[in-house]
């Protein structure tokens, strides 16, 4: 098969949906050899079944905003591939969601959750509902009206939705306590949960916390460590502050934070203390980061802009898709930055990943560098399923472990001449154990 030939088909199939084209143009670019060396895989035609999703679920949202005025938006499941386990992913509410943005993010899922070693298929949903400026009776009312739909499609052994970005604890406990309240069950049908009501330890730290983890040992693999490094962070909301917080711990010194206004520049280093700042100003009063340079002196906002000018030697972009372009990864090479981890979901375009890989840059992907969080939803489906929880540490420890088997799959799958390309590594894992379960059952 030839990679051209197959995207021509499936831009056909999908015309329009261009963070869909480019996710998966991703992954056949590197599992095409295997496929073309496994005859099991092409006669079962695994790499076209894998660009299908099983099912995807559109529906009106309708709820009433503060002022009794009658709101609609468009909610989605997109139910990807439940080949090794339960279809799970995330459910982001954004403007800027479209059925493209959700089938990249469920396409990916699929490898992701495969790489966690965990029974988990892949599955994306949400809404182009915008929480921001809207009140937590206006959320819940939005949430509730979304669930009323999305709950005759999901359950704890069919689809395990949790957050993403504009899906954090608030939302995730409306949205339980109304499955909760229609399905008269209590069970592990999101994760996220708060702690008292089936939530898991580490759960709101684990993304940022694997990708700091998953960097570690990539530096380890070559030598060095992240201690002393200084770190441009893009995002200031779950990722980023969990990042930041992790980069502290390792001796590290992150200098950058954005959001949609722009971003901040700190030469002297975001500290715990300067951090406590930015989870109250995002969590609790939902403000512009841009404050962050009015409360202390030594640090500057550039409005509009993106952090990849700034002097670094690791990069972690954890905002959202496309935010590192080619011009950005030309300026990160630059200025000397060495590694760049992606904590957000495909924010690297492919021609800049293209170019950081060919100047030497480790360049670790998202399926394998932010699968931190899923992995811990994971363990709290596990503990959900026992009635039971785990301490911090022994699911902090669980996290570790799982990074670092990531980290180790990528290697054994993406080495080449003594380089480790992760890329290449994390897909070709991801895809071998779903691809072999689909071909264990036949033709579906
Ligand atoms: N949205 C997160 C991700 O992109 C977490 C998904 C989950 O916990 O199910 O992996």
């Amino acid at each position: 098969m030839d990679l051209k030939q197959f995207m021509v088909g499936l831009r056909q199939r999908n015309p329009g949906q261009r963070e869909f084209h480019q996710a998966v143009e991703e992954v056949i670019a590197t599992v095409l050899p295997v496929v073309n060396d496994t005859a099991a895989y092409r006669e079962h035609r695994i790499i076209e079944r894998l660009t299908e999703p099983d099912r995807v679920i559109s529906f009106r949202v309708c709820w009433e905003d503060d002022q009794q005025r009658i709101q609609l938006n468009r909610g989605y499941r997109v139910q990807f591939n439940n080949s090794i386990g339960p279809y799970k992913g995330g459910l982001r509410f954004h403007p800027s969601v479209t059925l493209s943005i959700l089938k990249f993010l469920g396409f990916e899922q699929i490898f992701k959750n495969s790489l966690t070693g965990l029974p988990m298929g892949g599955a994306k949903g949400g809404a182009d509902f915008d929480p921001h400026g809207k009140s937590d009776r206006e959320v819940m009312r939005f949430c509730y009206a979304f669930m009323t739909e999305l709950h005759k499609h999901i359950g704890p052994n069919t689809d395990v939705p949790a957050g993403d970005i504009g899906v954090g604890g608030r939302e995730v406990a409306f949205l339980f306590g109304r499955y909760k309240q229609l399905q008269n069950e209590f069970t592990g049908v999101l994760t996220g949960k708060g702690l008292s009501f089936g939530g898991s330890l580490i759960r709101t730290e684990a993304t940022g916390y694997g990708a700091v983890y998953f960097c570690q040992n990539m530096l380890h693999h070559h030598g060095d460590s992240l201690e002393g490094k200084v770190c441009a962070v893009s995002g200031a909301g779950n990722v980023a502050q969990y990042t930041i917080e992790k980069l502290l711990h390792m001796g590290a010194k992150p200098v950058t934070v954005s959001d949609s206004g722009g971003f901040i520049y700190d030469k002297d280093g975001i500290s715990i203390e300067k951090l406590a700042f930015i989870k109250e100003l995002k969590q609790v009063r939902r403000g512009r980061i841009s404050a962050y340079a009015e409360k202390y002196a030594g640090a500057e906002y550039y409005a509009g802009k993106r952090p990849w000018g700034v002097k670094c030697d690791v990069a972690f972009p954890s905002a959202t898709q496309n935010e590192l372009e080619l011009a950005n990864a030309k300026a990160l090479v630059e200025n000397g930055c060495g590694a760049v981890c992606e904590g957000a979901n495909m924010p690297t375009s492919n021609d800049a990943v293209d170019y950081l890989q060919r100047a030497g840059v480790y360049f670790a992907p998202g399926k394998a560098a932010n699968a931190g969080g899923v992995s811990v939803s994971g363990l709290e489906m596990s503990q959900n399923s026992m009635r039971y929880s785990w301490s911090r540490e022994e699911v902090d420890n669980k996290l570790k472990g799982i990074m670092a088997s990531i980290h180790q799959q990528c290697v054994d799958h993406g080495s080449r001449d003594g380089k480790v390309n992760y890329v290449a590594g994390a897909n070709i894992a991801g895809f071998i154990k779903v691809a072999d379960a689909m071909v264990a059952y036949g033709i579906g």
